[in-house]
């Protein structure tokens, strides 16, 4: 063996996986079954008190799901993964793991409009609250964390406004405070960034997004950092007090630095139940094979597109990190140096009703609310996703009247701004 170690686009294609043992079949296969079969009464009794490691049933553990986790830990940098059936429950088992009734999370208060529903409403009904910080402020997170803050969550790059984050300064404030940081890398992906080596402790995805990035299929991962202390303080009683259901063992002295990924799934996803199918495990992991080529060429093409619509007389600003006179290029070009993703935000001219007509007259773009497909998406998001607000309201959101939001796809860019140009004219 050499002891090369292999780059991003390796990984891509091979972290995780292995020609079948029994068939020799190359791709991984699709495991589409609920259970698996005891070797005898020892090996189930080992398995079900987490002394082996082995399938059980689809809901805790799946190898093709398995193969998903190893490759998206490998892509990340971290040192275990676990696949959930969406972004959202994703986020769900994260903090489920972290938290109690009591306990808040200060968060970056430019998010996907999803988490901050999620944040704001449902997480409340299990006494979990929110504290809203600004990310171009980082006093405000500090102001924000009390005795009872178990996490800060933020964004890499914030959905819709092309915002990066200050991933190495907020996650010393983390340390100062022992608590982990928890990064949304959704919208980045690792191809363009990697939160644990700016200091993130736990990295998050949608899958649905840019990793899957086929727009077919949806699913989640936590990936643990491996970094964080969680028997310090007993602060985190989940990791560092025995478990009842599992003999007393304690998760954090017996799984070390992948214990936070253990708990996710013996407690959170045993529990809550939010399993990704294997069929969505495989198209998503077919998806990451060309993640380095496609996140590049949604990034080139997105760039030459926020270019094109800054010098279009019909548009009033461009909000894209990429672009040379943006507020968060210095961040950009220290985060992400190889490109600011497919999704940037943009004004246009004549306010609200320009809005409705450029969605009602492209062609190639898909007028849908969705990122990270290989196909071009627009959204207009005051008549859509942010019309139950007031005007004020949209504002704030990054939503006013004018704002058009694209996910720029992988078609030749020609096309892109020829129809982009069309729905503009007249
Ligand atoms: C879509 C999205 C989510 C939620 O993921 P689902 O797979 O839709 O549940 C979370 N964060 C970001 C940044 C997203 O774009």
């Amino acid at each position: 063996m050499s002891d090369n170690i292999p780059g991003f686009s390796t990984l891509a294609i091979h972290a995780g996986a292995a020609p079948d043992p029994s068939t020799g079949a190359r791709a991984t296969p699709i495991y589409q079954t609920t259970s698996f079969v005891f070797d005898d009464v020892d090996h189930a009794a080992s398995l079900f008190g987490l002394q082996a490691f082995g399938n059980i049933y689809t809901r805790i553990t799946n190898p093709t799901t398995a193969v998903l986790e190893e490759r998206v830990a490998a892509l990340e940098g971290g040192t275990a993964a676990l696949a959930t059936a969406s972004g959202h429950s994703a986020q769900l088992l994260c903090f489920h793991t972290m938290m109690k009734p009591g306990d808040n999370i200060v968060a970056a208060n430019k998010l996907y409009g999803g988490s901050i529903n999620q944040l704001n409403h449902s997480f409340k009904s299990f006494g979990w609250s929110v504290k809203w910080a600004d990310p171009d402020d980082l006093n405000t997170f500090e102001a924000a964390i009390d005795d009872n803050t178990k996490a800060i969550f933020i964004e890499s790059l914030a959905n819709p406004g092309g915002i990066v984050m200050d991933i190495e300064a907020i996650s010393r404030l983390a340390k100062a405070k022992g608590i982990p940081l928890v990064v949304d890398n959704t919208m980045a992906t690792p191809y363009l960034c990697r939160p644990i080596e700016h200091g993130a402790d736990i990295v998050l995805h949608s899958l649905t997004k840019f990793m899957g990035g086929h727009g077919n299929s949806m699913g989640g991962i936590i990936v643990d950092g491996g970094s964080f202390d969680w028997s310090a303080g007993g602060r985190y009683p989940l990791l560092s007090e025995p478990r009842p259901e599992y003999q007393g063992i304690v998760l954090h002295e017996t799984f070390g630095n992948f214990a936070f990924a253990i708990a996710c799934r013996v407690l959170g996803l045993r529990d809550l139940g939010p399993a990704i199918s294997p069929f969505n495990s495989f198209m998503i992991l077919t998806g990451i094979e060309t993640l380095p080529l496609r996140m590049q060429r949604h990034s080139d093409n997105a760039k030459k597109v926020a270019l094109h619509l800054s010098g279009h007389d019909k548009v009033k600003w461009v909000s894209y990190a990429a672009l040379p006179e943006d507020r968060h290029h210095a961040l950009q070009q220290k985060y992400m140096p190889k490109g600011a993703g497919a999704v940037f935000t943009f004004g246009v001219e004549g306010g609200y009703d320009a809005g409705v007509a450029l969605v009602s007259k492209v062609e190639l773009f898909s007028h849908l609310a969705n990122i990270g497909d290989t196909r071009s998406l627009i959204i207009h998001p005051a008549s859509t996703t942010h019309r139950q607000l007031t005007d004020e309201q949209k504002t704030a959101a990054g939503a006013g009247p004018d704002v058009v939001r694209l996910s720029v796809g992988l078609e030749e860019v020609e096309d892109i701004i020829a129809d982009l140009d069309q729905a503009l004219s007249g």
